[in-house]
């Protein structure tokens, strides 16, 4: 076990190294234009020179500063209606969350795209996790219009963000909702049928979203589940249900109900398992409090019980502003894009949180920010 504590800091030197001569400094070595022709020798006739294409402007360390170790809010909501309550924030303080999180330079991105570290924002910018738990009708709600067709409530939390992203198509449309199978709405209108159910599913596929598990029936799984296969059941058929719905979609993600796992003998079926011949998979589980997540490269990123921020303001007997408290403290700890997904870029400063098995195939960029 000794050589494993004299390799790393062996490998943080190399990488120390690495970012003392990534800087932004010191002008870009000049190719030279062309081999001159040896005397006497003619020139081979051949096709016209393709242009050369401009060289890349060096990246700008200084101006879009990334950090990809830094902090992702994953954030919480739970019902989209009126009044603001604890659980409960209004279209209007949703929409305000919105450009908020906009003008913060916060861009939208799914689960899937943190877990499986694809994340594809412009440089400078930072990646936000939008989840709902619980299916609440005003997640997804359809409604009658005067002329009697069937739209897509404007006060529902998919059509805010369809709204948001149509006048600022940057910010995306990413967002996962944790509902319950196979009603995943709770939309209980007389009118309301399986094809609306199935045509909510397929729209919210289509429209970048993304649908999580967040088991069948909401139990504490710590607390009311009795033996392993009572656990599968709760875990494995919504996946069987969804299936029968939506044939060719996987949920990969799972909300804990109360942010509560089961005993830890059988805690290795939230990852994986099967149900009825229907295997699953979740490679996010997500816990109910409190922080931000840590993102991919981070050597404590944890996809097997991510942190969630509750996505309120609202007083909550001695804890409040849980959202506020998060945005000031991710002013100084965001992750910030360089704009590459397929390169890792973070500060000197950032180098002890780096897990270095975790770099893959992308490449690896640690720069010295100028003092
Ligand atoms: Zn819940």
């Amino acid at each position: 076990m000794k050589i494993k504590s004299f390799i790393l800091p062996v490998i943080l030197l190399v990488l120390l190294v690495a970012c003392a001569t990534t800087g932004p400094k010191g002008p870009a070595q000049k190719e030279p234009d062309s081999v001159p022709a040896l005397p006497g020798s003619e020139p081979e006739p051949g096709p016209e020179p393709e242009p050369e294409p401009a060289a890349e402007p060096p990246f700008d360390f200084a101006l879009y500063k990334p950090n990809e170790l830094g902090e992702i809010p994953v954030l919480m909501y739970h019902n989209i209606r009126e009044p603001e309550a604890v659980w409960t924030r209004t279209p209007d303080n949703f929409r305000a969350d919105l450009q908020r999180f906009y003008d913060l330079g916060y861009r939208l991105v799914s689960l899937t795209d943190v877990v499986t570290n694809n994340i594809n924002i412009p440089a400078g910018t930072s990646p936000l996790v939008l989840t709902f738990d619980d299916g609440s009708a005003g997640h997804f709600r359809l409604i009658k219009n005067e002329k009697g067709e069937i739209i897509v409530d404007p006060d529902c939390a998919v059509q805010i963000i369809l709204d948001f992203a149509g006048k600022h198509p940057e910010m995306g449309t990413a967002a996962t909702f944790f509902a319950h199978l196979p009603h995943p709405f709770a939309q209980a209108d007389s009118w309301y049928t399986g094809e609306h159910r199935t045509w909510k599913l397929e729209k919210l596929v289509e429209w970048g979203m993304e649908i999580g598990n967040h088991t069948l029936n909401h139990l504490n799984l710590r607390r009311d589940i009795k033996s392993p296969q009572q656990l599968l059941e709760q875990l494995g058929k919504p996946h069987r249900l969804l299936a029968e719905i939506l044939p060719a979609y996987k949920m990969n993600s799972l909300s804990l109900p109360y942010g509560i796992g089961p005993l830890d003998e059988w805690k290795d079926y939230l990852y994986s398992g099967e149900y009825q011949s229907t295997a699953y998979r979740h490679d996010a589980v997500v816990l109910v409090g409190s922080g931000p997540a840590k993102p991919y490269n981070h050597k404590d990123y944890s996809p097997a019980a991510m942190p969630r921020i509750r996505a309120s303001n609202y007083p909550d007997g001695g804890e409040s502003n849980f959202l506020d408290r998060a945005l000031e403290r991710l002013a100084k700890t965001r992750y910030i894009s360089d704009g590459d997904p397929d390169t890792v870029t973070f500060p000197e400063s950032a180098l002890e949180s780096f897990n270095i098995e975790s770099l893959g195939g992308k490449k690896l960029r640690c720069y010295r920010p100028e003092e």
